[in-house]
C-alpha cells in the first residue's frame, strides 16, 4: 500500500516535534514534503493516500487519518453494487478538498473554475467540502460528494437530479463504527446522526402541507431554491421507490447504465409508470406518513397495489382486522364510497413497550402517560386512502370505538400510534370491527 503525507508548514513548531506528532498521526511517513510553496505559505495540508489525496487547511486528526480507509470501503461497496472492476475503480484519483477557510484555498487557485456552493461539490476527480458542525455530517457530505464522484466515474453520470441527490444521501447516510462501515443505513436515532436532520425536515416540510407528490420529485431540476428540501425528498423518494417490490425493478432498469444528468432516466421511469400513477401516489402517502427514525422498508413499506383490488371488489359490508400492533399501516377488506359511514369497534391489550424488564400493556384507547403526534401512545388509528382525490393520507384516531364517514372513496387502513422505529418490541393484536351503517345520498 502506498502512503505518502505531504504536509505542510509554516507554523512555529519545530521540526522534531512535528516529526513525532505525525508519526503519532499517520504511523508511518514516507516523507514530509512542502505541498507547493504557495500552499505552505498558506498553512495546506495534503495527505495522499493510494488513490485518494486531501487538501486542507484544517487540523488533521484520526477522523482525517481514517478517510483512505473508510473510502476504501466504500468504493468496494459501490463495486459490488454497480457491477464495477474493483482494478479499474483503483485507479481512478480523488482529490478531496476539506475546506475550512474558503480564502486560502481561492489564494492557492484551488477554486479556479469552481462554481459558489454552500456545503459540498464534486467536479470530475475532484470534491469540495465545506466544514461542517459535526464530524458525522462532515463524513456523511464527503460520501455523499463521493458517490457523485463514483457514479460519475463508472455510470456516467448521475442521473435526473432526484435520482442523483437521492443516490448521493443514500450512500451517505452512514455507520462508522470501529473502523466499518455502513452505508444506506435508515438510522435508528437522531443522536446516532448529529446535526444530519433529515427526519425532521421531512416533518416540517409535511407539517407545511409541502409534502411533493412522486411525479413532482421526479421533475425537481438543478436550481438552487430550496435546495435541501429537494434532497431530503428526493432521498425518500429514493428510498421508497428502491424498495418497492413493483416500482423497485423499473427504477432499476430506468437507472440502468450509462447515465447522464439530463431528464432521461425520470422520463423513462415515469413512463414505465404511466398506467400505476395512482397507485405510486398512494403508496408514497403510507409511506411518507410512517418514515421515521427505525423505518425498516421490508417490514414497513406498504404496496396496496396487489391488495387492494380484492378489497374493492369484495362489496363487504363489514370486517374484522387482526392488527398486529408491530407492524405499520395494515388494510382492511373494507371499500367505502364517498358518503358511507363506517362504525368501528377495537379489543385487545398489547405491548407497547418494554422497559426496564416492564412491560407497558395498552388497549385500543391507548396509554396517556406518552403522546405522540398528539395522541395517546399505542392509540388504535384509522387511516383513509382515497381512490378518487389526490388528497394526503388522512389519519383519524380510533380507540375503542369510532364513526368514520368517507368524504370519497378509498379503503381504510389501521395501525396503532407509535414511532415506527419504537414499534420493534411491541406485541398482541387488536381485534378491529367494522360495518359500514349508512349512505349519505350525495
Ligand atoms: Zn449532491
Amino acid at each position: 500500500m502506498k502512503r505518502s503525507t505531504d504536509a505542510i508548514l509554516t507554523i512555529a513548531t519545530s521540526r522534531r516535534v512535528l516529526g513525532w506528532l505525525l508519526a503519532i498521526a499517520f504511523g508511518f511517513i514516507a516523507g514530509a514534503r512542502l505541498f507547493a510553496q504557495s500552499d505552505s505559505a498558506l498553512g495546506l495540508k495534503r495527505l495522499t493516500q493510494d488513490q485518494w489525496t486531501i487538501i486542507t487547511d484544517m487540523p488533521i486528526d484520526r477522523e482525517i487519518e481514517s478517510w483512505p480507509k473508510m473510502l476504501d470501503q466504500a468504493l468496494l461497496t459501490w463495486c459490488q453494487k454497480w457491477s464495477i472492476d474493483p482494478a479499474a475503480a483503483r485507479k481512478w484519483p480523488l482529490v478531496i478538498h476539506w475546506i475550512g477557510d474558503r480564502k486560502l484555498f481561492e489564494q492557492a487557485g484551488l477554486l479556479e473554475g469552481v462554481p459558489p456552493f454552500e456545503d459540498g461539490l464534486q467536479i470530475a476527480d475532484k470534491v469540495f467540502l465545506r466544514e461542517q458542525p459535526s464530524v458525522y455530517y462532515r463524513r456523511h457530505l464527503l460520501l455523499h460528494e463521493a458517490t457523485h464522484w463514483v457514479m460519475y466515474r463508472a455510470l456516467g453520470g448521475g442521473g435526473s437530479p432526484w435520482f442523483m441527490e437521492g443516490m448521493a444521501e443514500i450512500e451517505g447516510t452512514h455507520r462508522w463504527e470501529e473502523d466499518q462501515l455502513t452505508m444506506g443505513i435508515i438510522p435508528g436515532n437522531a443522536s446516532s446522526v448529529p446535526h444530519w436532520g433529515r427526519f425532521k425536515r421531512l416533518a416540517e416540510s409535511t407539517a407545511a402541507k409541502r409534502m411533493p407528490s412522486i411525479k413532482q420529485i421526479l421533475r425537481y431540476g438543478n436550481e438552487r431554491e430550496n435546495r435541501m428540501d429537494r434532497y431530503v425528498w428526493s432521498w425518500a423518494a429514493c428510498v421508497y421507490l428502491r424498495n418497492h417490490p413493483v416500482y423497485g425493478p423499473l427504477l432499476g432498469r430506468a437507472s440502468a447504465a450509462p447515465l447522464d444528468y439530463s431528464m432521461k432516466l425520470s422520463e423513462e421511469f415515469e413512463k414505465s409508470l404511466s398506467a400505476r400513477w395512482d397507485w405510486v401516489e398512494r403508496d408514497w402517502k403510507l409511506f411518507v406518513d410512517d418514515f421515521d427514525f427505525g423505518y425498516q422498508p421490508e417490514s414497513n413499506l406498504v404496496a396496496l397495489e396487489g391488495i387492494a383490488p380484492g378489497v374493492s371488489e369484495s362489496g363487504l359490508s363489514e370486517f374484522t382486522l387482526d392488527t398486529d400492533s408491530a407492524k405499520g399501516w395494515q388494510l382492511a377488506r373494507c371499500f367505502l364510497k364517498a358518503g358511507e359511514q363506517v362504525e368501528i369497534h377495537a379489543e385487545g391489550t398489547y405491548v407497547v413497550r418494554l422497559a426496564n424488564q416492564e412491560a407497558w400493556e395498552s388497549s385500543p384507547d391507548g396509554i396517556t402517560y406518552e403522546y405522540h403526534r398528539r395522541m395517546p401512545l399505542g392509540k388504535l388509528l384509522g387511516g383513509f386512502v382515497s381512490t378518487e382525490t389526490s388528497a394526503p393520507l388522512e389519519v383519524f384516531g380510533v380507540g375503542k370505538e369510532a364513526v368514520y364517514e368517507a368524504a370519497t372513496a378509498g379503503w381504510l387502513l389501521f395501525r396503532i400510534n407509535e414511532p415506527v422505529g419504537q414499534r420493534l418490541d411491541n406485541s398482541g393484536t387488536l381485534q378491529v370491527r367494522g360495518r359500514i351503517t349508512s349512505s349519505r345520498p350525495r
